[in-house]
């Protein structure tokens, strides 16, 4: 009796068990997996990747860096150009210096369990996480059903979730359908800004392919699901609806401490989305690699939270400062009403553009921002706009 009860305990018991089976907790469990840690991640859908809740454009560069090729039918699409929109003026990007793609997260999350699974991670869906309890050094996660499992840390990769059960307020509502349609460009993003449908964010199109897309919209206080019908029929029929999500978004920056005691949390939920589009594949994926680094490294060397230091340090080094940017352009963009809107896009000139586009880099774009922002006329309507505060903004960029 007492041998089968110690191995079953054996068998339940992990270095550590990762919450949440997206980007950033495969991405951990593959760094602690790969260092030859005993690892388990549960994730509550029923099926890796599903259901999709992500636009998936990211860089090249940025998935070099999450140690990724994807395969060629995780490759949705490849953009050459984001087209912004106000009401009454417009311009376009080129991504003529970086490659920017459109993956899709169904298949590509699997490829990144493939990769854990192949490092030795177990990964089990359907596994919806009800209780974390430290006690007598250890975790003890309890899921739906009943079973509990063992382990060392806990990292918690529960997406936004975890925000919301912390308190969190300023999260905002979005939704994005699938959609086919002929006015959706194959090659060009489209961005659009209007104060009053979309507060604080604004609508994209993302195209997935010939006459295929992602239509999408978040904003402060809105109903995403009237506000993308509303959308849709502004750019008329013909179109059909394939599939419709709806999910909260994180722009309100990084969320410190990235570990408490031994919780260590990553991705959406510590905040690592960017402030100014909540794109999180980069920033929240180098969260889990940063982390499943520290954990193999504290548990290796036995070494405790200094480890762990490492991780919080690393992601801030990396990202801390353009975060911080970041958020000042969000507290620029939320005071603009869409006469400002149009009045700064209708501005900008075609040196500016020339400029941004052939040195812009899509996971840094604060570069392109302050460059947008810094043109002569920008800086006079701004002033005008914001008095002093948008002295103190300013005063604050060149800080840091
Ligand atoms: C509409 C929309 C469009 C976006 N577009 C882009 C984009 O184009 N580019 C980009 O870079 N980013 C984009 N993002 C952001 C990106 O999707 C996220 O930053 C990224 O998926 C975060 O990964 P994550 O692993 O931290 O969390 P999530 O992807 O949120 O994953 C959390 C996981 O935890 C699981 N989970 C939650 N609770 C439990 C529980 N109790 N037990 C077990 N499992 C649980 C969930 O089921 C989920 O699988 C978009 C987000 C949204 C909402």
């Amino acid at each position: 009796m007492f041998i089968i009860l110690s191995s079953v305990l054996k068998a339940d018991y992990y270095d550590a068990i990762v919450g949440g089976g997206s980007v950033s907790g495969l991405l951990a469990a593959r760094e602690m997996s790969s260092k030859g840690l005993k690892v388990l991640v549960l994730e509550e859908d029923h099926e890796i990747g599903t259901p999709e809740h992500c636009g998936g454009v990211v860089s090249q560069k940025a998935l070099e860096s999450l140690g990724i090729i994807p395969r060629l039918k995780t490759i949705d699409n490849e953009i050459k150009s984001a087209l912004i929109r106000t009401r009454n003026s417009s311009f376009d990007i080129n991504s003529e210096n970086q490659r920017v793609i459109v993956i899709d997260r169904r298949s590509f999350d699997k490829e990144l369990a493939l990769q854990a699974q192949k490092n030795g991670a177990e990964i089990n869906t359907r596994s919806s996480i009800i209780s974390v309890r430290f006690e007598e050094s250890r975790f003890k996660v309890k899921i739906q059903g009943g079973k509990v499992f063992v382990s060392k840390f806990f990292v918690d990769a529960r997406g936004v979730g975890t925000l919301v059960n912390k308190g969190k307020r300023n999260i905002i509502p979005s939704g994005q359908f699938e959609v086919y349609a002929p006015w959706i460009m194959k090659d060009t993003i489209e961005v659009i800004f209007d104060s009053d449908l979309y507060p604080g964010f604004f609508a994209w199109i993302i195209p997935t392919g010939e006459g295929k897309g992602k239509v999408g919209v978040a904003g402060k206080n809105i109903n995403p699901n009237l506000s993308i019908e509303q959308f849709l029929e502004t750019r008329g029929k013909p179109y059909s609806i394939v599939r419709k999500i709806y999910a909260p978004i994180w722009i309100s920056g990084y969320v410190k401490p990235f570990f408490d005691g031994k919780t260590v949390i990553v991705g959406d939920a510590a905040g690592q989305t960017k402030p100014t589009t909540a794109g999180g594949i980069y920033t929240g994926g180098m969260g889990g690699i940063y982390a499943g680094r520290a954990i193999s490294e504290s548990v290796l060397e036995g070494n405790g939270s200094s480890s762990l230091d490492q991780y919080e340090n690393n992601w801030l080094t990396r990202f801390g400062s353009e975060f911080d940017k970041l958020l000042l352009f969000r507290r620029i963009l939320e005071r603009l009403d869409n006469k400002a809107l149009d009045k700064l896009f209708s501005d900008i000139s075609k040196n500016t553009i020339e400029k941004i586009s052939s040195t812009g880099d899509f996971d840094f774009h604060s570069f392109a921002l302050k460059h947008f922002l810094n043109t002569q006329m920008s800086i006079n309507l701004m002033s005008t706009l914001l008095g002093n505060e948008y002295r103190k903004i300013v005063k604050d960029l060149s800080k840091i």
